[in-house]
């Protein structure tokens, strides 16, 4: 077996895509267990545009696939400054990947990644991706907008993210002038193939099923509030201690705390319809929060409600006249001065809520690659998906 791992080839002005060249070298190569698509950490500063680097397992030997991959690197679209090729052959079995070859290869960080990622295991889910006709890259994608909806249908929800239904939205086709027609991910390459099959479009001019770590959540890692940095994603419990905040451009802002450290959290417009979740919650509700963290704040990709505020203190009404009483100074509880009645503490209300116990998540076309959507299961509380 021999490890073929490539990325960075990305340019948005030609159109480029590391997928497209995984997908080109994967059918020249021939005899491929799988073509891996990793998606990188999203919040790390040196990423590559697309966040992705491609792995092509194969029973071709070393020499001729590193011939291949030059030929297909000396073809791809490399004149663009920005971009930075990279890509690294690996002979062997792709689970025995040796450590030392990260050493040797120096700055190649992202096809290392996607060349070791087999070996460092994990979740892993499917992409059915469809290319289009050269001639027709940068020009508007004639896809049928009701057999996606149809087929999105009928998959769900072994397919996911294929659709947004409340955006109207058809999520798996890309905006961007890449050679990419649509992309269609879901638990099983089977299904991710039946959905690609049901959608009538222009002609598709090849197609392939990528085994990636999209979907899985991959990207986060648990920690305490204190531990938090930027250039991570993390799961974080707190308690919400600065209310929700809507400020200019829509986006919402709010803060955990626990103990003495605080924690700045944000849903962005483009998130839509997850801000209403979020303005939902109140000070002292206990939450998990998840995102990456930039600039000190974390942008939530979801979050689960543990426990919620049910009621508020409130001035207590006099029982003789029914009127609000007054402080009767601080401790001192509250008195009527009509009256002359007295109470000691506040009254209690009942809060009517928006939310209820579990996870809550951004819609399908706000969503990271990486994240995990919650129709997926596995969650540790009742889910509220999106779809
Ligand atoms: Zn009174």
């Amino acid at each position: 077996m021999t490890v073929v791992a490539i990325d960075d080839t990305d340019s948005r002005e030609r159109g480029m895509c590391t997928t497209y060249l995984a997908a080109l070298i994967a059918e020249r190569l021939g005899d491929v267990d799988r073509t891996l698509l990793v998606r990188l950490n999203p919040a790390v500063e040196h990423k590559t545009r697309g966040n992705a680097a491609l792995a092509v397992h194969t029973g071709a030997d070393p020499d001729r696939s590193l011939a291949v991959v030059r030929d297909a690197l000396d073809g791809a679209e490399t004149a663009d400054p920005d971009t930075n090729p990279g890509a690294v052959v690996v002979p062997g079995d792709p689970g025995g990947v040796p450590e030392r070859v990260a050493d040797q290869a120096g700055s190649l960080i992202g096809a290392l990644a996607a060349a070791g990622a087999w070996r460092a295991g994990g979740e892993w889910t499917y992409e059915c991706l469809a290319y289009r006709e050269r001639p027709r890259w940068g020009t508007p994608r004639e896809v049928n907008r009701e057999s996606v909806f149809a087929a999105a249908d009928r998959a769900y929800p072994d397919a996911w993210d294929t659709v947004d239904r409340t955006e109207g939205e058809t999520v798996c086709v890309p905006h961007t002038p890449g050679p990419v027609l649509y992309g269609i991910r879901g638990e099983d390459p089977d299904t991710a193939r039946a959905v690609a099959d049901r959608i009538e479009s222009e002609p598709v001019a090849r197609r392939r099923v990528f085994v990636t770590n999209q979907g899985t959540d991959a990207h986060l890692r648990a920690a305490a509030l204190s531990d938090v940095r930027d250039g991570y994603a993390y799961r974080v419990e707190g308690t919400v201690a600065d209310p929700p905040e809507t400020r200019e451009g829509g986006h919402v802002f709010m803060g955990i705390r626990e103990g003495d450290t605080r924690l700045r959290c944000a849903a962005f417009e483009p998130t839509k319809r997850f801000r209403d979740r979020v303005r939902a919650l109140r000070a002292g509700d206990r939450i998990i929060a998840c995102g990456e963290v930039g600039g000190g704040t974390l942008k939530l990709e979801k979050f689960a409600v543990r426990h919620l505020v049910t009621t508020e203190r409130v001035t207590p009404a006099c029982p003789d006249c029914g009127r609000s009483m007054e402080s009767a100074g601080r401790g001192q509880g509250y008195r009527c001065r009509d009256c002359g009645t007295h109470r000691d503490r506040a009254a209690e209300r009942t809060l009517e809520r928006d939310l209820e116990p579990g996870w809550y998540e951004v819609p399908p076309c706000a969503r990271r690659h990486v994240s995990k959507p919650l129709v997926r299961g596995g969650f540790d509380a009742p889910v509220h998906p999106e779809r």
